[in-house]
């Protein structure tokens, strides 16, 4: 097995072709919150290319060392295990907050933990930003827009939230997270960025971590039956992993600190989406209904004009290309957690 592990890591090196040597005035010091993550985690991959120096501050609780082990021992890298619910000290120029459970199952499994990471966490992070100077970017969230009445969502909806819903902890917390950053930059002149971050999709997303995609592919690859909650003609828009991470890169860096929507337009019912994942993979899965949780949104989908207009940017993977690499990696982590049963 640990010859198994080598072969897989000396694989992954060769995927990260080399990381690009920066003079000390363009090499940035880069924090990422929740850098062992999915998304975290291909944004520290992103960065090392570029040839900054990285460090990722994560409590491990839904993230996984594995995520970014290939950079352990990179003089550039650096991991930290924390938990930014307690204050933090390092010197760094920009900080990428994501720490946070994203999930509905995962950040519903402690809502208390889950208000604590989005609002004790984040004032820590905005006074490590103010202390030294440095520019932070919150990975905020479509759920800051609720159930919506309006459609799609241009980033002026103010939102549609049950302030004392399932949801809440999650949705009220990135809304007070928003708030904060706003706060810190009239009164204490802290440089903030908020991407307001839709339904992301893409290797390393977590195996059980029941969101709708990973849900989907894996019931399918297994031959089990998919779990639609209620009818299916509930909406989302799904964006590829890649198209996130330059988008937050390029917001980070852009001269526009209001909120700005990253996420694909390319809106699905779950019900279709449920179609193409079975179609996609073939295969004697059913397509079973299930009640529809309290307070699930019937429709979600961005308007990106900001983020045309500001940073240049559009999503650039097609939804069944970014399928496809999802559903390999699927496979492959299901072959592997077979064969360590096994031993
Ligand atoms: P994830 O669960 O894979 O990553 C979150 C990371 O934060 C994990 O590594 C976790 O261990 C870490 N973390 C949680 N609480 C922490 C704490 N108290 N201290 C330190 N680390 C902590 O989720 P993700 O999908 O990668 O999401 C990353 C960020 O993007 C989150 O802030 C999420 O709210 C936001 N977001 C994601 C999506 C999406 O579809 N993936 C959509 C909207 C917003
Ligand atoms: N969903 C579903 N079956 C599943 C998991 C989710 O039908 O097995 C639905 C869920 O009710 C929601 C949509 O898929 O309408 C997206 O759910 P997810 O948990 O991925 O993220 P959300 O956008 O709700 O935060």
């Amino acid at each position: 097995e640990l010859k198994q592990r080598v072969a897989a890591l000396e694989k992954e090196k060769k995927t990260f072709p080399e990381v690009k040597f920066l003079t000390y005035k363009d090499r940035k010091r880069i924090l990422i919150t929740g850098g062992a993550g999915f998304v975290g985690s291909h944004l520290v991959d992103k960065l090392m290319l570029e040839g900054h120096e990285v460090t990722v501050v994560d409590n491990f609780f839904t993230g996984r060392k594995r995520n970014v082990e290939h950079w352990i021992g990179h003089e550039n890298f650096e991991l930290i295990n924390h938990d930014i619910v307690n204050p933090l000290f390092i010197e760094v120029d920009q900080i990428y907050h994501l720490a946070s459970p994203a999930s509905p199952p995962n950040y519903m499994y402690n809502p208390v933990k889950t208000i604590k990471t989005n609002t004790i966490g984040t004032i820590h992070m905005l006074g490590l930003a103010k202390r030294v100077r440095g520019r932070l970017l919150l990975a905020s969230t479509s759920e800051v827009y609720g159930d919506p009445e309006v459609h799609p969502q241009p980033e002026e909806y103010w939102g549609h939230v049950n302030p004392i819903g399932p949801r809440a902890c999650y949705d009220e917390g990135k809304r007070v997270a928003e708030t904060m950053c706003y706060a810190y930059a009239k009164q204490d002149h802290v440089q903030v960025r908020v991407a307001r971050i839709f339904n992301t999709f893409g290797p390393r997303m977590h195996m059980n971590d029941g969101r709708v995609v990973s849900n989907f592919i894996l019931q399918a690859l297994q031959g089990e039956p998919m779990t639609v909650y209620g009818d299916g003609n509930q909406t989302r828009s799904f964006q590829y992993v890649s198209d996130l991470v330059n988008g937050l890169v390029k917001l980070m860096n852009a001269n526009y600190s209001l909120p700005v929507n990253l996420g694909n337009p390319d809106e699905h019912t779950i019900l279709d989406f449920a179609n193409i994942i079975k179609n996609l993979i073939g295969g004697e899965s059913k397509i079973v209904h299930k009640p529809i949780m309290q307070d699930d949104p019937k429709k979600r989908k961005p308007d990106i004009t900001k983020a045309r207009d500001y940073l240049n940017w559009k999503p650039q993977v097609p939804m069944m290309t970014g399928i496809k690499k999802t559903i390999e990696y699927f496979r492959n982590e299901l072959q592997r957690s077979r064969h360590s049963e096994r031993n």
